[in-house]
């Protein structure tokens, strides 16, 4: 991979061997409508304002010796330049609004507009975690549907509403995990996760104080219920699958695993990322589950991306409800309220509940929006949702499949996954293939994961993505394919060329990070 940092007009090679030969490199910079842009800090000035206040008033003698002598040096822009420095910057990055992003529900799938709008109702947006229970009721009483909707499709009797994202939500059911194993006065230490886990679930079990330990995987792509019980025994805390897993499989075992797992006194945690995937067809209670996170922002598609806000509920089984975090929604005297204190206890009577994820109750708005989803598509149509999710994966696969090579043999669940035997002898890497797809208009597919597939290529269209959108992909893909096949190499390793910017470090991005515009 080139190594460069800044930005690369897309000058010279690109023009060599693209369709453009004849247009002129622009004189500015911009492409059209797409713009050239500077840094807000570059464009603003502390003497520049979108607003006119009077001086204000200030007795300094409040502030002694703090008083700012100098200009705070902030950005200030006028509303218009700060209108279109912010779109102009919106229209350099690919959106889920622009076309299909087969990073799939993981990054972001279609957020329907109506949920954006009930989430913007003021009974909703502008209350404080801080009001008067009285004055908050229909805002409690959508929590407690919500929860109920969520412990109805996924079987179990429980929820936790309060984390904040699917790790966050992992991180909940491992401490209700731990917390009921020491009730029990049993301190376990080891927690297996497979080899084709999410990163977040070693991840999250060596947080919590876990020794994390691999469970091999099939030649199928499924749990290897052998290493599995060799590996189970009176140390394991907990077993944590995915299901469906991420190489896109089904975990056709997963009730034997749950045998398995408590058998050895274990808790089965389900990472239920995936749950679109199934959700309206199998309830995680009846497999055996004692702990699933539901990522709100994937299956209920709130948005998310650039770190959040996200939600991730934790359903518990009827053995880890009574370490539940607080606060959860109660009943009481007619009227709905909140439980921000243990009352209940153990039977030597300490407080059960572990404790709790976040200062107050959750991510509200995402609540509204997933709630709104699930009222908007009704029983029937959540169900329709994961058929959707998994005929579209399987569309793609079927029309993909005999240029690109599948990691694995047969049906999908709602992503399609390749390796990249296919790209054998051409010159081409997976890295150079989903670059070249940003020049075609699609963001690129996740790659090289799952680890445990070589040269990974995860497709996830989701539900939310049309017939045509799904051929548009298709045509653009198989083109690829074959231009890779026809020794095109130079259109690959050079990708993207139509970006604004080119190959970036992205390595020293990472470990190396210009927290600074100025040096
Ligand atoms: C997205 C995802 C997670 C983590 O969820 P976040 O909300 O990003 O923290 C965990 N496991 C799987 C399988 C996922 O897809």
């Amino acid at each position: 991979m080139s190594a460069q940092t800044g930005p690369i007009r897309p000058a010279g090679r690109a023009d060599a061997i693209h369709l453009e030969t004849d247009k002129p490199v622009t004189l500015t910079g911009a492409r059209g409508l797409l713009q050239d842009e500077k840094l807000i800090f570059e464009l603003g000035g502390w003497d520049k304002t979108g607003v006119d206040l009077p001086e204000p008033e200030l007795d300094a003698s409040d502030l002694g010796d703090l008083v700012r002598a100098e200009p705070i040096g902030l950005p200030g822009l006028s509303e218009p330049e700060a209108m279109r420095h912010y779109v102009r910057l919106s229209q350099k990055n690919h959106a889920i609004d622009l076309a299909l992003y087969p990073l799939g529900s993981c990054t972001m799938k279609h957020n329907p507009r109506l949920n954006e709008r009930l989430a913007r109702l003021a009974g909703f947006a502008d209350i404080h975690p801080l009001q008067p229970i009285s004055t908050v009721q229909g805002a409690l009483e959508l929590m407690d549907e919500l929860s109920y909707w969520l412990t109805t499709l996924t079987g179990m009797p429980a929820v936790a509403l309060s984390p904040k994202a699917g790790a966050h939500g992992e991180l909940c059911g491992l401490l209700a995990i731990r917390a009921a194993h020491e009730a029990r006065g049993d301190a376990r230490r080891r927690v297996l996760v497979p080899t084709s886990a999410h990163g977040t679930n070693p991840a999250t079990a060596a947080q919590v104080g876990y020794l994390v330990e691999e469970i091999a995987q099939t030649p199928e792509g499924h749990v290897d219920l052998a290493d599995l019980a060799r590996k189970l025994g009176p140390d394991v805390a907990a077993v944590m699958v995915t299901n469906p897993n991420t190489c896109g499989l089904f975990e056709t075992e997963v009730v034997e695993i749950a045998r398995l797992t408590h058998e050895a006194g274990a808790y089965f945690y389900c990472d239920g990322a995936n749950f679109n995937a199934i959700v309206g067809r199998v309830r995680p209670g009846d497999l055996g589950v004692d702990a699933m996170h539901i990522n709100l922002h994937k299956t209920f598609s709130t948005p998310h991306g650039g770190g959040g806000p996200g939600a991730g509920p934790v359903v518990l089984s009827e053995a880890l409800a009574p370490f539940a975090p607080l606060p959860w929604v109660v009943h009481r005297d007619g009227a709905l309220d909140l439980r921000e204190h243990e009352e209940r206890s153990g039977e030597d009577g300490r407080p059960q509940a572990f404790g709790r994820m976040c200062a107050f109750h959750g991510q509200m708005g995402m609540f509204v929006r997933a709630y709104a989803y699930m009222l908007s598509h009704g029983a029937d149509g959540l169900r329709q949702v994961s058929g959707d999710a998994v005929l579209n994966a399987n569309y793609l696969k079927s029309r993909l499949q005999d240029v690109m090579s599948p990691a694995f043999q047969g049906y999908c669940m709602h992503e399609a996954l390749f390796d990249d035997r296919w790209l054998a002898d051409t010159g081409v890497s997976t890295l150079d293939f989903a670059k070249a797809m940003i020049d075609e208009g699609f963001h690129p597919m996740t790659m090289y994961f799952p680890l445990v597939v070589h040269g990974a290529m995860l497709i996830e269209p989701t539900e939310t993505e049309p017939k045509g959108e799904l051929d548009r992909f298709v045509v653009a893909v198989r083109a690829l394919a074959e231009a890779a096949k026809a020794g095109d190499v130079e259109r690959f390793k050079g990708a993207p060329f139509h970006a604004p910017l080119r190959r970036l470090d992205e390595t020293a991005a990472a470990r190396k990070p210009k927290l600074r515009w100025t040096a």
